[in-house]
């Protein structure tokens, strides 16, 4: 069996240009970064504004197991076998974040013979616009802080700090800091903290922008502290706008790579669905839709996160509606859903596979819940028995739900076909009535209350008193018509990662609330998920190195 960095490599990639102009894009259109990246132009994003000639598939899943369950991989996958097909299907996908990549879960383009290349690339600096995204959001703090350091004219109270610094890394360490410490030429001491960069504003702000006029509007409205009065203190009030969106001129430019069969993929932005709003750029998004018949989009982690998020907040705002939703799930999730170890996830397990599979059931609820037609696939592993299989087909089946086995990982675009064309007959034959969970004018609290009792299944929603009064505030500062964005952990429906399955009789309990205002929406925080991860006792970065003829080996 070989790795995904190694099947990666022993495929010979077209040049990049070569791939856009079979969808009609010229060269002229493309910004190279070397031979096989490129971004597309302004002046062919602007040629392509307010053309939405192709339907819209989302691709999210049930609630996942630490490895992943192959979401990535099915789009991918699925981009392949429509091109296959001879159909006209682009795919848009999240930049991977160091932090996974170095930590657990590993890279984040796919995998087998459903990946995006230059495997490599992609996973570790890319196009730099993570790096854009991260200078960007630090040089914000750095302004911040010197305007403190000089004088402090608009009397911000260091104790009420909200913007935090970031990086695009695992590092525990970084999530509670002092800074400033050492003589008084070195800054005011104060407590501070580190984010992960896919969790800062600014990549949901790169995410929701639709061009550089609207990201610099979002940029400027970011509340980065309350002053001694209590009133929000905003980026423009400090003046770094102008040189933030300096450092973001290049990142706002979606990403094209090409896939393993040579299909275009577009790859932008990266939140995180656990911590952040999990969903590529909008513009990579409405850009997919002006070029093929179908666009194909991914939202982080489980349907309960991604995809509500993806409904919530991304449609909402974007003014975009989904199609279809695929809903992906594997054995081993069901199995995990169902009370199984990690390390016991590949034995047959029948009893296992019916307690969990009511994690699936939940997720299909839930997205007959935003009225949108669904197709489950079973993401296919070598290790997988046909009476697990059958089981599955025949619970969906049985519930009037399209249903196909998808084999992208092991045989590539082939392996997607019977899942492309139950996608096709759901396009042709069910019609979507997408609509949010909930209306922009309902309270903030019963926006949450909403989504914890429909999506989660939680009984009811509990409040720290800091939260209370930070959504008291947001509401008094008039922001109590955003969407919410809660950040939960991603293995359960619940805010306890040990809770599988479908729990029942819980309660959400919301630590912690802010207004990302340039972003739109106010972040709730949930049980005891960080938005800075750590790395595990032996990371995924333990394993990478280059070899001796310079090629990057051990990524996954
Ligand atoms: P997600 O996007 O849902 O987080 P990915 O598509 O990134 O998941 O897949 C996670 C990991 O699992 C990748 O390393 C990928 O190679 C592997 N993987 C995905 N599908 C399969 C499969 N069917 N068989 C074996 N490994 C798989
Ligand atoms: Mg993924």
């Amino acid at each position: 069996m070989f790795s995904d960095i190694e099947i990666a490599r022993s495929v010979k990639m077209k040049n990049i240009a070569d791939v856009a102009s079979d969808y009609g894009i010229a060269e002229d259109d493309l910004e190279m970064y070397g031979k096989y990246k490129a971004k597309l132009s302004e002046e062919f994003l602007k040629s392509r504004k307010g053309i939405k000639s192709g339907k819209l598939v989302l691709v999210t899943a049930i609630n996942p197991t630490p490895a992943g369950e192959g979401k990535t991989t099915t789009l991918v996958g699925l981009g392949q076998a429509f091109k296959k097909m001879g159909k006209k299907a682009v795919t848009a996908l999240r930049e991977p974040s160091l932090g996974p990549c170095f930590g657990i879960k590993g890279g984040a383009a796919g995998g087998g013979l459903s990946q995006v290349v230059p495997m490599d690339e992609l996973n570790l600096h890319f196009t730099g616009d993570f790096h854009a995204v991260t200078s960007a959001n630090n040089l914000l703090a750095a302004m911040l802080d010197n305007h403190i350091q000089q004088g402090n004219a608009l009397s911000i109270d260091t104790n009420a700090i909200i913007h935090k610094r970031c990086i695009d890394m695992n590092d525990r360490v970084l999530r509670n800091i002092v800074v400033g410490i050492g003589g008084k030429t070195d800054g005011v001491v104060r407590e501070d903290h580190f984010v992960i960069s896919v969790a800062s504003e600014i990549m949901a702000i790169l995410c929701l922008a639709d061009d550089m006029d609207d990201l610099k509007e979002r940029l400027s409205n970011i509340i980065v502290a309350y002053n001694f009065k209590g009133e929000p203190v905003f980026a423009r009030d400090i003046k770094a706008v102008g040189a933030m969106a300096a450092l973001l001129k290049d990142a706002i430019k979606p990403n094209i790579v090409q896939t393993l069969e040579h299909s275009l993929a577009l790859v932008h932005g990266g939140p995180f669905a656990n911590i952040a709003h999990g969903c590529n750029s909008v513009r990579a998004t409405k850009i997919a839709m002006s070029m093929g018949d179908i666009a194909l989009t991914e939202a982080g982690f489980g349907a309960d996160l991604g995809a509500e998020k993806f409904f919530d907040i991304k449609c909402r705002k974007a003014g975009i509606a989904p199609d279809c939703v695929v809903l992906v799930a594997t054995v081993r999730a069901l199995k995990y859903n169902g009370g199984v170890a990690k390390d016991e996830l590949s034995k047959e397990n029948l009893e296992a596979l019916k307690k969990g599979i009511v994690n699936l059931e939940k997720h299909i609820e839930n997205i007959k819940l935003f009225g949108v037609p669904v197709v489950v696939t079973l993401n296919h592993f070598v290790t997988d028995s046909k009476a697990e299989i059958d089981f599955i087909r025949e619970f969906c089946e049985s519930r009037k739900c399209e249903f196909a086995v998808s084999k992208v990982w092991e045989e590539g675009g082939k392996g997607g076909v019977e899942l492309a064309k139950k996608i096709l007959y759901t396009l042709e034959n069910k019609e979507s009535h997408f609509t949010p969970l909930y209306p922009d004018d309902m309270s903030i609290e019963d926006k949450l209350y909403t989504i914890a009792t429909k999506i989660y299944g939680a009984k009811n929603v509990t409040y720290s008193p800091a939260a209370k009064k930070a959504i008291d505030r947001a509401k008094a500062l008039g922001f109590g018509n955003l969407p919410v964005c809660v950040a939960k952990n991603q293995y359960s429906l619940s805010d306890d990662q040990n809770k599988l399955g479908r729990p029942e009789n819980f309660d959400i309990n919301v630590r912690e609330a802010y207004i990302n205002a340039g972003a739109g929406f106010v972040v709730a925080v949930t049980g005891s998920i960080m938005t800075m991860p750590g790395l595990p006792k032996v990371p995924a970065a333990e394993a990478v190195d280059v070899d001796e003829n310079g090629n990057i080996v051990g990524l996954f």
